[in-house]
């Protein structure tokens, strides 16, 4: 199956005792057993719950692995994977990282233990002048928030294959429908579906799919061990979200296309970070490894201050200003004081997070309304 007939049919099947087209929400806790030991397959329902079972088949199909493991959030997925690891155990993470997986790893799994050190991926160099006996893991996002920068995820797998090291990739802001980093080597993706996924801004939900069998059986452990498992009814809506989960990419994807040009061509614009255009430094790895260039950008402006940025974001009507990113609706945010607020000021220079730089998630609505949204907004009045 390709991934547009995915969407719709893997994993899927009409209800056996119904012929229901559309998978039902079984909102249940328990399932009754005919005897000991003799039941359908399902006991309880922290450890199984059909709806899960179809969402955890169609996200593994969807990312080509084996098995997908659902969670109550995202960071619920990303607490699961570092479970997988010991007291003693250290993990090599890009620096420019989802700020809740900094906080949880630093500020929860440190106090346990284990060690991080964050680095940044653009060359193997710096990742190898970490690896050590103790080192088990190497996590990364591409395309990076919110500087857009892009991580050669097959060069980093081929690295870590050599020191027998696990590579786990929080492919959120991808999407499965732009990059499945398992075919490049990867050995665990986790997906935020609470963005792309999901699409529509109604649920929180989390997702790890893997193509190894014996990580698969720790992770359904953790999932009914730990108890952060999705409600059927999450499960619903997420299900519900994929169907079209190619069109909206696709939509996302041309509108920000066209989004990063006006920018290109703004006078009121400093700098661009979009790793469609030819001259940013990833774009033959992002050409390489990503179907498309995504539905995310960030720019900085001429006025690079954070009234300027202000002034700008007061003034978007259709853009909302609001954190997440992945929905139908287009969203405008301000990571140095919302998403990386916690983050010193001249760290975020060095990286050239500067004072105005602003991120756009471009939803699918008509981008001629998008454009001229922007446009009133640099001239910073409200139509
Ligand atoms: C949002 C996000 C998460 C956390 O997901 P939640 O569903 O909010 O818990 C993790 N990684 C990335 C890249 C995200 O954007």
């Amino acid at each position: 199956m390709r991934f547009g007939t995915k969407v719709i049919h893997a994993g899927i099947e009409p209800d056996a005792s119904t012929g229901a087209i559309m998978t039902p929400i079984f909102q249940t806790s328990t399932y009754v057993q005919e005897a000991i030991g003799v039941n359908k397959g399902f006991e309880y329902a922290r450890t199984k719950n059909p709806t899960r079972s179809v969402l955890e088949k169609n996200l593994a199909a969807l990312e080509n692995g084996k098995f997908g493991v659902c969670f109550s959030s995202g960071m619920a997925a990303v607490d699961a994977v570092m479970k997988l690891m010991s007291n003693g155990d250290e993990v090599i993470s890009t620096n420019d990282l989802y700020g809740g997986s900094y906080r949880t790893f630093v500020k929860i799994f440190e106090r346990f233990g284990m060690k991080f050190h964050f680095v940044p991926m653009n060359g193997l160099e710096q990742i190898e002048a970490k690896i050590n006996k103790n080192t088990k893991m190497l996590w990364l996002e591409t395309p990076t928030n919110p500087m857009l920068n892009i991580i050669d995820i097959k060069a980093i797998c081929s690295l870590a294959k050599a020191h027998n090291i696990m590579v786990c990739v929080d492919n959120t802001f991808a999407s499965p429908y732009l990059q499945n980093p398992l075919d490049l080597g990867a050995d665990i993706v986790v997906h935020s579906a609470t963005k792309y996924i999901g699409g529509h801004s109604d649920v929180i939900h989390g997702a790890v799919i893997c193509k190894d069998e014996e990580i698969a059986e720790q992770l359904y452990f953790l999932q009914k061990s730990t108890g952060a498992v999705p409600g059927p009814q999450d499960c619903f809506l997420v299900l519900r979200g994929i169907k079209t989960l190619h069109l909206r990419m696709e939509r996302a994807c041309q509108n920000a296309r066209q989004i990063a040009e006006f920018l290109k061509g703004n006078d009121k614009i400093q700098r661009v970070f979009y790793p469609g255009f030819a001259e940013h430094p990833g774009h033959a790895i992002a050409k390489a490894q990503m179907r498309d260039f995504g539905g995310m950008l960030s720019f900085t402006l001429k006025e690079d201050t954070l009234q300027g940025a202000s002034k700008v974001m007061e003034n978007t009507r259709l853009f909302s200003l609001a954190e997440s990113l992945g929905g139908v609706e287009s969203l405008i945010g301000h990571p140095p004081t919302m998403t990386h607020g916690s983050i010193p000021r001249t760290d975020r220079l060095a990286v050239g997070m500067t004072d105005s730089l602003i991120r756009l998630s471009v939803g699918i609505e008509d981008v001629k309304d998008l454009i001229d949204d922007l446009d009133r907004a640099f001239r910073n009045h409200r139509a």
